[in-house]
């Protein structure tokens, strides 16, 4: 019997000058994707950061009211370790989300306000890609950003942007959804992979609340692990994988 042929990921392009993430919560982007956006960065590249929640029920022993202010100034200083200064946040409930109207025109919004060429988000399938079950608010999240990313160029769906003067849109040739189980596409995780580690750290309190490991070694071994195995499918080149859509 042949092994069967494992499917090798393409390289995610890269002829193009603003991209715009958009997440459902302070840590989202940090658990795989920011190697890619340290080396988006590095060349001279604008990326911005959305968040529809401030992850204010993410931590069993924080309230809400103390949690939400902690875990956005932990995320600001984890976007910041990547070289992304702007990071909004867009005042969802954390943990019930709900996909429909409101949040696609919020992301629309967001997507007139920064034009991107590149639009990136999480994992919006139901599973992680076998048995482990996704959450509803990155379901919801995922799937609102890859409509809003046509909805931000109709003039007609959300016509009261327009008159906050946000014009549509029409940039937006890709959305890159990470963490999904069928990913097309990789970034070379490897110049961008020490401030990743960094930038992961920086959600400490949410970090140590979740393992009793050392922050620093179980920071290091998941993004060494996860790009590692990633890389299998790219070359041998540890890397962060995307499922791209074309627009
Ligand atoms: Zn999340």
């Amino acid at each position: 019997m042949t092994e069967p042929k494992i499917t090798q990921l393409q390289p995610l392009p890269d002829d193009w000058q603003r991209a715009l993430a958009v997440v459902a919560h302070p840590d989202d982007l940090e658990y795989g994707c920011s190697a890619a956006v340290a080396a988006w960065t590095d060349a001279g590249r604008e990326v911005a950061y959305v968040l529809a929640t401030r992850g204010e029920a993410g931590i069993d022993t924080l309230d809400p009211a103390t949690c939400g202010p902690l875990r956005e100034r932990e995320q600001r200083a984890a976007a910041a370790v990547v070289g992304v200064g702007t990071v909004e946040f867009l005042d969802h409930r954390d943990g019930v989300i709900e996909y429909g109207s409101a949040l696609r025109r919020d992301i629309a919004a967001a997507i007139r306000r920064h034009r991107p060429e590149l639009v990136v988000t999480l994992n919006h399938r139901d599973t992680w890609g076998g048995v482990a079950w996704n959450t509803p608010d990155h379901v919801a999240v995922g799937r609102a950003t890859l409509d809003a990313a046509a909805d931000a160029g109709n003039r007609w769906i959300f016509p009261e942007l327009a008159e906050q003067g946000l014009q549509p849109w029409n940039g937006v040739r890709w959305v890159a959804v990470a963490g999904s189980g069928s990913p097309t596409h990789a970034v070379d995780a490897r110049p961008g992979l020490d401030r990743a580690v960094r930038s992961l750290l920086e959600h400490r309190t949410y970090i140590e609340a979740l393992t009793d490991q050392d922050p620093k070694t179980y920071v290091h071994d998941f993004l060494t692990e996860t790009t590692t195995a990633t890389g299998e499918r790219f070359g041998g080149t540890p890397a962060v994988a995307f499922e791209l859509f074309a627009r």
